[in-house]
């Protein structure tokens, strides 16, 4: 085990607490959007929506990065499109893990070009190698080593999203 499901939970009520400030609702036109990437940010996605004092509404993205099981390569594919357009609303990415920041940055610049109000991050964890990308992320949860991790979410072949911690991989699992 790497992050406690009680870690999770405590950083996440501290997360929500700095959103909410930043997007005070008065004044706005709109609520503000959670875009959620599937299917690893589901869990974080739902504990953020609900420890928000803010209304909020929720989207969705899935995305493919062609690359190994558990590196990306940067070229990305979208498989499921956000439903609503974007334009004019404040929207937050809520990932669940940055590790080269491709995926991101990718996904940054094609929802910037959708003139949103504004645009952020919300990430649970990040790995050492996305602080040399130059990727805005805005709230960070964990910062954690360069180790391949399951659980709330993440997944290995689809398995251990169901875990309420993130734990390290066994690399024998994937490398036998
Ligand atoms: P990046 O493009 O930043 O290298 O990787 C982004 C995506 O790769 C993440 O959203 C996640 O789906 C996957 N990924 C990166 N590191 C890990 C990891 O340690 N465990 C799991 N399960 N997925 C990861
Ligand atoms: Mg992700
Ligand atoms: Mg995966």
């Amino acid at each position: 085990m790497l992050v406690s499901e009680q870690q999770i939970q405590d950083k996440t009520a501290e997360l929500a607490k700095k959103i909410a400030a930043d997007y005070p609702t008065d004044g706005r036109s709109s609520d503000l959007l959670l875009v959620g990437v599937l299917k690893g940010a589901v869990m974080f996605m739902a504990d953020v929506a609900r420890a928000l004092p803010v209304p909020v509404q929720l989207d969705f993205m899935a995305v493919s990065s062609y690359g190994s099981a558990t590196s990306s390569s940067g070229v990305v594919r979208i498989l499921k499109d956000l439903d609503r357009d974007i334009a004019g609303r404040d929207v937050l990415i809520v990932e669940d893990i940055i590790d080269s920041g491709l995926t991101l940055s990718w996904l940054l610049k094609n929802l910037a070009s959708r003139r949103p109000a504004s645009l952020e991050v919300c990430t649970l964890l990040r790995k050492p190698d996305a602080v040399k990308v130059d990727v805005p992320v805005k709230y960070v949860g964990f910062d954690i080593p360069n180790e391949f991790v399951v659980g709330y979410g993440l997944d290995y072949a689809e398995r251990y999203r169901d875990l309420p911690y993130i734990g390290t991989l066994d690399p024998k699992v994937y490398t036998t």
